[in-house]
Protein backbone atom coordinates (compact mmCIF):
# COMPACT_ATOMS: atom_id res chain seq x y z
CA UNK A 1 0.00 0.00 0.00
CA UNK A 2 1.10 3.59 -0.35
CA UNK A 3 1.53 4.01 3.57
CA UNK A 4 4.27 0.63 3.62
CA UNK A 5 6.17 2.09 0.53
CA UNK A 6 6.21 5.99 2.13
CA UNK A 7 7.49 3.84 5.53
CA UNK A 8 10.08 1.56 3.60
CA UNK A 9 10.97 4.84 1.26
CA UNK A 10 11.75 6.73 4.17
CA UNK A 11 14.93 4.63 5.37
CA UNK A 12 16.14 5.34 2.30
CA UNK A 13 19.85 6.87 2.19
CA UNK A 14 23.24 6.21 0.27
CA UNK A 15 24.41 2.76 2.38
CA UNK A 16 21.21 1.39 0.99
CA UNK A 17 21.85 2.68 -2.79
CA UNK A 18 22.27 -0.10 -5.50
CA UNK A 19 23.00 2.33 -8.22
CA UNK A 20 21.62 5.21 -10.14
CA UNK A 21 20.34 4.73 -13.98
CA UNK A 22 19.08 6.82 -16.75
CA UNK A 23 15.69 8.17 -15.02
CA UNK A 24 15.86 7.38 -11.28
CA UNK A 25 17.76 5.58 -8.22
CA UNK A 26 17.41 2.13 -7.17
CA UNK A 27 18.08 1.29 -3.27
CA UNK A 28 17.52 -1.68 -1.54
CA UNK A 29 14.58 -1.82 0.97
CA UNK A 30 13.02 -4.17 3.73
CA UNK A 31 9.11 -3.54 3.46
CA UNK A 32 7.64 -3.59 6.76
CA UNK A 33 6.45 -7.19 7.65
CA UNK A 34 8.16 -8.54 5.03
CA UNK A 35 11.05 -10.32 4.78
CA UNK A 36 12.18 -10.26 1.02
CA UNK A 37 14.50 -7.59 0.22
CA UNK A 38 13.05 -5.45 -2.51
CA UNK A 39 14.71 -2.78 -5.07
CA UNK A 40 12.89 0.43 -5.43
CA UNK A 41 13.27 2.71 -7.86
CA UNK A 42 12.61 6.69 -6.67
CA UNK A 43 11.97 8.28 -10.02
CA UNK A 44 13.76 11.84 -10.57
CA UNK A 45 10.72 13.41 -11.97
CA UNK A 46 12.98 16.41 -13.49
CA UNK A 47 14.12 14.16 -16.21
CA UNK A 48 12.73 14.70 -19.42
CA UNK A 49 11.37 11.31 -20.25
CA UNK A 50 10.40 9.60 -16.83
CA UNK A 51 7.26 10.13 -16.65
CA UNK A 52 6.69 8.63 -20.06
CA UNK A 53 9.64 5.71 -18.79
CA UNK A 54 6.92 5.44 -15.91
CA UNK A 55 4.22 4.56 -17.67
CA UNK A 56 5.93 2.64 -20.33
CA UNK A 57 7.38 0.46 -17.61
CA UNK A 58 3.94 -0.12 -15.84
CA UNK A 59 2.28 -0.82 -19.25
CA UNK A 60 4.20 -2.87 -19.97
CA UNK A 61 4.79 -5.42 -16.81
CA UNK A 62 1.57 -5.15 -15.59
CA UNK A 63 -0.12 -8.11 -17.22
CA UNK A 64 3.11 -9.89 -18.11
CA UNK A 65 4.47 -13.26 -16.09
CA UNK A 66 7.96 -15.13 -17.16
CA UNK A 67 10.24 -16.56 -14.85
CA UNK A 68 13.12 -14.75 -16.88
CA UNK A 69 11.14 -11.29 -16.60
CA UNK A 70 12.12 -8.48 -13.47
CA UNK A 71 9.20 -8.80 -11.58
CA UNK A 72 7.29 -5.88 -11.00
CA UNK A 73 5.73 -5.82 -7.40
CA UNK A 74 3.72 -2.75 -7.26
CA UNK A 75 4.37 1.42 -8.77
CA UNK A 76 3.49 3.81 -6.59
CA UNK A 77 2.87 7.86 -6.10
CA UNK A 78 4.31 8.98 -1.97
CA UNK A 79 5.13 11.79 -0.17
CA UNK A 80 8.77 11.93 1.09
CA UNK A 81 9.53 13.33 4.63
CA UNK A 82 10.44 16.98 3.36
CA UNK A 83 7.01 16.54 1.42
CA UNK A 84 7.98 16.68 -2.34
CA UNK A 85 6.51 14.01 -4.15
CA UNK A 86 7.83 11.47 -5.68
CA UNK A 87 7.19 7.87 -7.80
CA UNK A 88 8.74 4.99 -7.23
CA UNK A 89 8.26 1.97 -8.80
CA UNK A 90 8.88 -1.86 -6.50
CA UNK A 91 11.11 -5.02 -8.02
CA UNK A 92 12.26 -7.96 -6.80
CA UNK A 93 15.73 -7.86 -5.78
CA UNK A 94 18.37 -9.73 -7.77
CA UNK A 95 21.33 -10.54 -5.28
CA UNK A 96 23.60 -10.98 -8.23
CA UNK A 97 23.55 -7.99 -9.49
CA UNK A 98 23.69 -7.11 -13.87
CA UNK A 99 24.83 -9.13 -16.13
CA UNK A 100 27.00 -6.14 -17.57
CA UNK A 101 29.42 -6.07 -14.04
CA UNK A 102 30.16 -10.13 -14.75
CA UNK A 103 31.22 -9.41 -18.18
CA UNK A 104 33.16 -6.48 -17.36
CA UNK A 105 34.32 -6.65 -13.51
CA UNK A 106 37.51 -4.92 -14.52
CA UNK A 107 35.54 -1.69 -14.57
CA UNK A 108 33.60 -1.75 -11.42
CA UNK A 109 35.23 -0.85 -8.01
CA UNK A 110 36.25 -4.29 -6.08
CA UNK A 111 33.65 -4.81 -3.42
CA UNK A 112 30.99 -4.82 -6.45
CA UNK A 113 32.64 -7.30 -8.16
CA UNK A 114 31.93 -11.30 -8.71
CA UNK A 115 34.64 -13.92 -7.36
CA UNK A 116 34.56 -15.66 -10.23
CA UNK A 117 34.28 -15.68 -14.20
CA UNK A 118 30.81 -17.16 -15.73
CA UNK A 119 31.37 -20.81 -16.97
CA UNK A 120 30.47 -21.49 -20.95
CA UNK A 121 27.30 -23.40 -19.23
CA UNK A 122 26.19 -20.61 -17.26
CA UNK A 123 26.52 -17.85 -20.05
CA UNK A 124 24.93 -20.37 -22.31
CA UNK A 125 21.83 -20.53 -19.72
CA UNK A 126 21.91 -17.30 -19.61
CA UNK A 127 21.38 -16.23 -23.05
CA UNK A 128 18.65 -19.02 -23.11
CA UNK A 129 16.80 -17.06 -20.50
CA UNK A 130 16.90 -13.75 -22.44
CA UNK A 131 15.98 -15.55 -25.47
CA UNK A 132 13.07 -17.06 -24.02
CA UNK A 133 11.80 -13.65 -22.04
CA UNK A 134 12.06 -12.09 -25.82
CA UNK A 135 10.08 -15.15 -27.36
CA UNK A 136 7.31 -14.55 -24.52
CA UNK A 137 7.42 -10.80 -25.30
CA UNK A 138 7.33 -10.84 -28.63
CA UNK A 139 4.84 -13.57 -29.66
CA UNK A 140 3.56 -15.37 -26.32
CA UNK A 141 2.06 -12.72 -23.88
CA UNK A 142 -1.20 -10.77 -23.91
CA UNK A 143 -0.12 -8.32 -26.64
CA UNK A 144 3.33 -8.39 -28.36
CA UNK A 145 5.65 -5.98 -26.46
CA UNK A 146 9.17 -4.43 -27.85
CA UNK A 147 11.69 -4.14 -25.37
CA UNK A 148 13.63 -1.58 -27.46
CA UNK A 149 16.43 -1.54 -25.11
CA UNK A 150 18.37 -5.40 -24.64
CA UNK A 151 21.80 -5.25 -23.41
CA UNK A 152 23.56 -6.67 -20.61
CA UNK A 153 22.98 -3.82 -17.72
CA UNK A 154 19.13 -4.33 -18.63
CA UNK A 155 19.91 -8.37 -17.49
CA UNK A 156 19.67 -8.57 -13.93
CA UNK A 157 20.98 -12.22 -12.04
CA UNK A 158 18.84 -13.99 -9.73
CA UNK A 159 21.02 -15.73 -6.49
CA UNK A 160 21.09 -18.67 -8.79
CA UNK A 161 21.77 -16.76 -11.83
CA UNK A 162 18.73 -17.03 -13.53
CA UNK A 163 18.57 -14.24 -16.23
CA UNK A 164 15.83 -11.38 -15.51
CA UNK A 165 15.13 -9.21 -18.43
CA UNK A 166 15.04 -5.20 -16.87
CA UNK A 167 14.21 -1.88 -17.73
CA UNK A 168 11.03 -1.42 -19.74
CA UNK A 169 11.31 2.32 -19.85
CA UNK A 170 11.31 2.42 -23.60
CA UNK A 171 9.28 -0.66 -24.23
CA UNK A 172 6.19 -0.68 -26.41
CA UNK A 173 3.04 -2.33 -26.85
CA UNK A 174 3.08 -2.83 -30.35
CA UNK A 175 -0.59 -2.95 -30.83
CA UNK A 176 -1.08 0.59 -29.20
CA UNK A 177 2.54 1.71 -30.81
CA UNK A 178 1.46 5.03 -32.11
CA UNK A 179 4.59 5.79 -34.18
CA UNK A 180 4.58 9.61 -33.81
CA UNK A 181 4.61 9.59 -30.45
CA UNK A 182 7.14 7.34 -29.77
CA UNK A 183 9.29 9.35 -31.97
CA UNK A 184 8.46 12.71 -30.40
CA UNK A 185 9.52 10.62 -27.04
CA UNK A 186 12.40 9.65 -28.59
CA UNK A 187 13.90 12.62 -30.06
CA UNK A 188 12.63 14.50 -26.77
CA UNK A 189 14.22 12.31 -24.26
CA UNK A 190 17.24 11.80 -26.80
CA UNK A 191 17.26 8.30 -26.27
CA UNK A 192 17.01 5.98 -28.49
CA UNK A 193 17.81 2.56 -27.24
CA UNK A 194 21.91 2.38 -26.73
CA UNK A 195 24.70 2.53 -29.25
CA UNK A 196 25.98 -0.41 -30.40
CA UNK A 197 22.90 -2.51 -29.44
CA UNK A 198 19.97 -0.22 -31.19
CA UNK A 199 19.18 -1.89 -34.74
CA UNK A 200 20.63 -0.26 -37.64
CA UNK A 201 17.00 0.73 -38.89
CA UNK A 202 16.45 2.70 -35.39
CA UNK A 203 18.81 4.95 -36.45
CA UNK A 204 17.18 5.61 -39.80
CA UNK A 205 13.74 6.42 -38.53
CA UNK A 206 12.40 2.55 -37.93
CA UNK A 207 9.26 2.11 -36.36
CA UNK A 208 10.19 0.09 -32.77
CA UNK A 209 9.90 -3.65 -33.54
CA UNK A 210 10.59 -7.30 -32.42
CA UNK A 211 13.14 -7.23 -35.06
CA UNK A 212 14.96 -4.89 -33.39
CA UNK A 213 15.19 -6.49 -29.88
CA UNK A 214 16.50 -9.45 -32.29
CA UNK A 215 19.29 -7.43 -33.38
CA UNK A 216 20.06 -6.09 -29.43
CA UNK A 217 20.08 -9.89 -28.21
CA UNK A 218 21.87 -10.96 -31.07
CA UNK A 219 24.61 -8.32 -30.03
CA UNK A 220 24.36 -9.30 -26.58
CA UNK A 221 24.90 -12.81 -27.23
CA UNK A 222 28.13 -12.12 -29.02
CA UNK A 223 29.42 -10.09 -25.77
CA UNK A 224 28.63 -13.21 -23.60
CA UNK A 225 30.71 -15.28 -25.41
CA UNK A 226 33.72 -12.52 -26.42
CA UNK A 227 33.49 -10.72 -23.03
CA UNK A 228 33.97 -7.46 -25.88
CA UNK A 229 31.20 -4.65 -25.88
CA UNK A 230 30.02 -4.16 -29.49
CA UNK A 231 31.77 -0.83 -29.16
CA UNK A 232 35.50 -2.78 -29.05
CA UNK A 233 37.69 -2.99 -31.49
CA UNK A 234 36.60 -6.63 -31.75
CA UNK A 235 33.66 -5.76 -33.88
CA UNK A 236 35.35 -2.96 -36.08
CA UNK A 237 35.36 -0.30 -33.17
CA UNK A 238 32.22 1.53 -34.53
CA UNK A 239 29.27 -1.05 -33.74
CA UNK A 240 29.36 -2.53 -36.84
CA UNK A 241 29.58 -6.45 -37.23
CA UNK A 242 30.66 -6.03 -41.06
CA UNK A 243 34.35 -6.69 -40.46
CA UNK A 244 33.94 -10.05 -39.26
CA UNK A 245 32.46 -12.79 -41.09
CA UNK A 246 30.76 -16.47 -40.10
CA UNK A 247 33.65 -17.74 -40.34
CA UNK A 248 36.30 -15.45 -38.88
CA UNK A 249 34.31 -14.38 -35.46
CA UNK A 250 34.79 -17.77 -34.02
CA UNK A 251 38.14 -18.23 -34.52
CA UNK A 252 38.84 -14.73 -33.23
CA UNK A 253 36.42 -15.72 -29.61
CA UNK A 254 39.14 -18.70 -29.44
CA UNK A 255 41.87 -16.42 -29.44
CA UNK A 256 40.77 -14.77 -26.97
CA UNK A 257 38.39 -16.92 -24.83
CA UNK A 258 39.96 -18.15 -21.41
CA UNK A 259 39.53 -21.23 -22.30
CA UNK A 260 40.05 -23.12 -18.82
CA UNK A 261 36.76 -21.09 -17.79
CA UNK A 262 35.56 -21.86 -21.21
CA UNK A 263 35.84 -26.32 -20.95
CA UNK A 264 34.22 -26.50 -17.36
CA UNK A 265 32.00 -28.96 -17.53
CA UNK A 266 31.99 -29.80 -21.24
CA UNK A 267 31.29 -33.42 -22.54
CA UNK A 268 34.82 -35.21 -23.13
CA UNK A 269 35.34 -35.30 -27.29
CA UNK A 270 33.64 -32.06 -27.84
CA UNK A 271 35.25 -29.55 -28.71
CA UNK A 272 34.88 -25.96 -27.02
CA UNK A 273 35.20 -24.12 -31.11
CA UNK A 274 32.42 -26.30 -32.69
CA UNK A 275 30.26 -25.31 -29.55
CA UNK A 276 31.36 -21.80 -29.51
CA UNK A 277 31.01 -22.04 -34.02
CA UNK A 278 27.15 -22.94 -33.22
CA UNK A 279 25.84 -20.58 -30.51
CA UNK A 280 27.81 -17.56 -32.40
CA UNK A 281 26.48 -18.28 -35.09
CA UNK A 282 22.80 -18.15 -34.16
CA UNK A 283 24.37 -14.50 -32.61
CA UNK A 284 25.13 -13.50 -36.28
CA UNK A 285 22.19 -14.74 -37.71
CA UNK A 286 20.11 -12.25 -35.07
CA UNK A 287 22.56 -9.28 -36.17
CA UNK A 288 21.28 -9.44 -40.04
CA UNK A 289 21.11 -6.05 -41.31
CA UNK A 290 17.96 -6.54 -43.14
CA UNK A 291 14.87 -6.83 -40.03
CA UNK A 292 13.18 -9.48 -41.98
CA UNK A 293 16.28 -11.71 -42.14
CA UNK A 294 16.75 -11.91 -38.64
CA UNK A 295 15.90 -15.27 -36.78
CA UNK A 296 12.62 -15.41 -34.82
CA UNK A 297 13.39 -15.25 -30.86
CA UNK A 298 11.72 -19.25 -30.53
CA UNK A 299 14.19 -20.45 -33.21
CA UNK A 300 17.16 -19.22 -31.18
CA UNK A 301 15.85 -20.75 -28.42
CA UNK A 302 15.49 -23.56 -29.96
CA UNK A 303 18.83 -23.21 -31.23
CA UNK A 304 20.72 -22.77 -28.48
CA UNK A 305 19.01 -25.46 -25.97
CA UNK A 306 19.99 -28.00 -28.89
CA UNK A 307 23.97 -26.88 -28.58
CA UNK A 308 23.69 -26.50 -25.10
CA UNK A 309 21.60 -30.88 -24.72
CA UNK A 310 24.29 -31.64 -27.28
CA UNK A 311 27.91 -30.48 -25.49
CA UNK A 312 26.74 -30.28 -21.64
P1 LIG B 1 19.47 2.17 -16.21
O1 LIG B 1 18.32 3.09 -16.39
O2 LIG B 1 20.82 2.83 -16.39
O3 LIG B 1 19.37 0.90 -17.02
P2 LIG B 1 18.33 1.33 -13.68
O4 LIG B 1 17.73 2.57 -13.15
O5 LIG B 1 17.40 0.33 -14.28
O6 LIG B 1 19.51 1.70 -14.69
O7 LIG B 1 19.20 0.62 -12.55
C1 LIG B 1 20.22 1.28 -11.83
C2 LIG B 1 21.07 0.26 -11.10
O8 LIG B 1 20.29 -0.53 -10.22
C3 LIG B 1 21.76 -0.74 -12.04
O9 LIG B 1 23.07 -0.96 -11.55
C4 LIG B 1 20.96 -1.99 -11.90
O10 LIG B 1 21.79 -3.13 -12.10
C5 LIG B 1 20.44 -1.92 -10.47
N1 LIG B 1 19.11 -2.55 -10.35
C6 LIG B 1 17.98 -2.17 -10.99
N2 LIG B 1 16.95 -2.96 -10.66
C7 LIG B 1 17.43 -3.89 -9.79
C8 LIG B 1 16.85 -5.02 -9.10
N3 LIG B 1 15.56 -5.35 -9.23
N4 LIG B 1 17.66 -5.76 -8.30
C9 LIG B 1 18.98 -5.45 -8.16
N5 LIG B 1 19.58 -4.41 -8.79
C10 LIG B 1 18.82 -3.63 -9.60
Amino acid sequence: SYGDIRNATDGFSSSNLIGSGSFGTVFKALLPGESNIVAVKVLNMQRRGAMKSFMAECESLKDTRHRNLVRLLTACSSIDFQGNEFKALIYEFMPSGSLDVWLHPEEVEEVHRPLRTLTLLERLNIVIDVASVLDYLHVQCHEPIAHCDLKPSNVLLDSDLTAHVSDFGLARLLLKFDEESFFNQLSSSGVRGTIGYAAPEYGMGGQPSIHGDVYSFGVLLLEVFTGKRPTDELFGGNFTLHNYTKSSLPERVLEIADKSIYHNGLRVGFPISECLTLVLDVGLRCCEDSPSNRLAMSEAVKELISVREKFF
